[in-house]
């Protein structure tokens, strides 16, 4: 079944072009499989230099709802130019605040029961 990915109308099988855009239609199937590797969709919400501290903040994000993923030197599907011992943790354009606020909510709470170092 394709769908145009302008305006997200499914046509009939056959159909190559959008009649509303002109845009050129993509299968159903792929366009899912592009989502989710699609820079454009994705934003950078957090950096780490510890992979567990992204994987665990990925945990957390997925358990609210919110898809999260992880770039690290280790994953090559990204080329990432500059630093490369950063693990980053990517997420949906439409979940970035909710993403921000929630990681900024875990790191409070682990900062208030973690150390009690007097600075
Ligand atoms: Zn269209």
């Amino acid at each position: 079944m394709p769908i145009c990915p302008n305006c997200n109308y499914e046509y009939v099988d056959g159909i190559m072009i959008c009649p509303d855009c002109n845009t050129a239609l993509a299968e159903a199937d792929e366009l899912n499989k592009f989502e989710e590797l699609s820079e454009d969709d994705w934003v950078l919400v957090y950096t780490s230099f510890y992979e567990f501290d992204v994987d665990m903040l990925k945990g957390n994000l997925e358990g609210a709802g919110i898809s999260a993923s992880k770039l690290s030197q280790k994953d090559h599907n990204f080329p990432a130019p500059g630093d490369l011992s950063v693990v980053k943790l990517m997420v949906k354009k439409n979940d970035f605040q909710a993403a921000l606020s929630f990681i900024q909510n875990l790191k409070q709470k682990e900062s208030e029961s973690g150390d009690d170092e007097s600075e």
